[in-house]
């Protein structure tokens, strides 16, 4: 079966790479009726931040990647379980207890730099004899474990989904620590004996874990367990090149959300940080991802996070929608926003800001005008090719025209009576259009005077429209 995990530290907001490993691991085991599991890595108690799980599963369950395990995974609850397996590699040899003070460590790194000597741990506790080690432990030395690196093989090789045959070096692989003094596992031990009691099928992380990767084959090694498959994927790097940083975009996913993103916008995004589906193809639905995502596709090139493509996408997505869902998207964005508010009014203002906004908060931030009385400098309704008097003439006519309709059930019939106040008194477009669109949303840039009117209504447009001659009469 497949199964893969998502395996978080919480050491603070889960960030957009990190939820793009998840989005990997979700995809490549849905596509396959698998089983994606939910993994807290917490054995590190330095770097842990209280909240921060509950951050990872907000964000997880925001972009709907629901896990398959009923009962939470936390590393630090497992702590037996490590010991267990560390006392075995201590019984058959594999491992050993050190002792070396943190100034030892210390000194032999500086001594190594000085010889220009690649750093590492020397080894030293391997020769302690049993005697040694009771006599240590008498005097209240409380050891860590290391892993006796074996000799053999000098070369660790694995052929990675992404990358193809990876071999690193080992033999200059240091005794590397397994069980830290306060009793906890460090990532590598923990991390391992996790997957291999899990059965994970394939591991699905982000390419700065290749370094660590013999260590896991070896580890699996001298066990003898079968080493689940690895899936390396790329980094993830700005327009420029450069790793990712806050700039270009890297901040904790839910900030995507805060700036009006759409779940789905940020799991189409994320999963084509790396992933294509073999065809130009840009948007896709949560399903086609689900059904195309092949974890073979996926390249070593590092992905480009481009923003201008995240709100490409995002307006794609909005346009794409029914009003009612997008009714849905801004009330669970802002449910503020909608209180007090004339549910018919609010979908047409909805339904035109539709075609416009590149995010939920453009309609949230930009449709005031709607709902809301307008104040504007009285100036403003003249167009700079216009008259004061050709403005009102204007506007005089649209309020005539609106006065004799039968009803306004399109933009289309709005912008008939538009074109109609223009024909009929041989006024320009700017001495029409320009101080109805102002009249009515007392902006320069909004949506065009006839869906203005259309949204509105005729009531409130006759209104507005009459308060503006009062303006310019004034
Ligand atoms: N806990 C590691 C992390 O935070 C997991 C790496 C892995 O997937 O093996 O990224």
């Amino acid at each position: 079966m497949i199964k893969t995990r998502f395996a978080p530290s919480p050491t603070g907001k889960p960030h957009v790479g990190n939820i793009r490993t998840a989005i990997f691991n979700y995809l490549h085991t849905k596509s396959k009726d698998g089983k994606f599991i939910l993994r807290i890595e917490d054995t590190d108690r330095e770097r842990f931040i209280p909240g921060a799980v509950s951050y990872i599963e907000e964000s997880l369950r925001w972009l709907g990647l629901a896990w398959d395990n009923e009962e939470k995974i936390h590393q630090s609850k497992r702590l037996k379980i490590y010991q267990k397996y560390a006392d075995r590699l201590l019984e058959e040899g594999k491992a050993y207890k050190c002792f070396c003070s943190k100034e030892r460590l210390t000194n032999l790194r500086q001594e190594q730099e000085k010889q220009k000597l690649p750093p590492g741990y020397d080894a030293c506790c391997r020769k302690l004899t049993v005697g040694d080690i009771q006599k240590l432990e008498k005097e209240g030395k409380i050891p860590v474990v290391r892993f006796k690196v074996p000799e053999n093989p000098k070369e660790v090789v694995w052929d990675d989904t992404i990358h193809g045959k990876v071999s690193i070096r080992t033999d200059i692989q240091e005794d590397f620590i397994i069980m830290k003094s306060d009793g906890y596992p460090t990532y590598h031990f923990a991390n391992i004996i996790d997957d291999h009691l899990m059965e994970i099928s394939t591991v699905i992380r982000g390419e700065e874990w290749i370094p660590s990767t013999p260590k896991h084959i070896l580890l699996y090694m001298s066990f003898g367990w079968q080493p689940p498959k690895f899936a390396h994927m790329p980094l993830i790097v700005g327009r420029d090149g450069k790793k990712l940083g806050k700039r270009s975009g890297d901040t904790a996913i839910m900030d995507y959300r805060e700036r009006g993103y759409l779940a789905d916008t940020m799991l189409n995004f994320l999963a084509l940080l790396g992933w294509n589906d073999g065809t130009t193809q840009e948007i896709f639905t949560r399903e086609e991802l689900i059904k195309k995502f092949d974890l073979h596709r996926v390249g070593k090139a590092p992905a480009v996070f481009d923003l201008d493509r995240l709100n490409w996408i995002n307006g794609e997505k909005i346009r794409a929608m029914k009003v009612d869902d997008l009714i849905k998207e801004v009330a669970s964005f802002n449910s503020n926003f909608m209180k007090n508010k004339d549910t018919d009014l609010f979908q047409r203002a909805l339904t035109v800001m539709q075609t416009r906004m590149v995010t939920l908060k453009d309609f949230t931030d930009g449709s005031g005008f709607f709902f809301e009385d307008i104040k504007y400098d009285p100036r403003l309704l003249i167009f700079k090719k216009s008259t004061q008097d050709d403005s009102l003439g204007g506007l005089k006519n649209v309020l005539e025209l609106l006065g004799q309709t039968k009803g306004i059930k399109s933009p289309k019939d709005a912008d008939k009576i538009m074109k109609k106040a223009v024909a009929s008194q041989s006024l320009s477009n700017g001495d029409v259009f320009w101080p109805v669109r102002v009249a009515l949303s007392g902006e320069e840039k909004s949506p065009s005077p006839a869906e203005l009117i259309w949204a509105l209504g005729v009531e409130e447009s006759v209104k507005r429209i009459e308060a503006a001659i009062k303006l310019l009469e004034d």
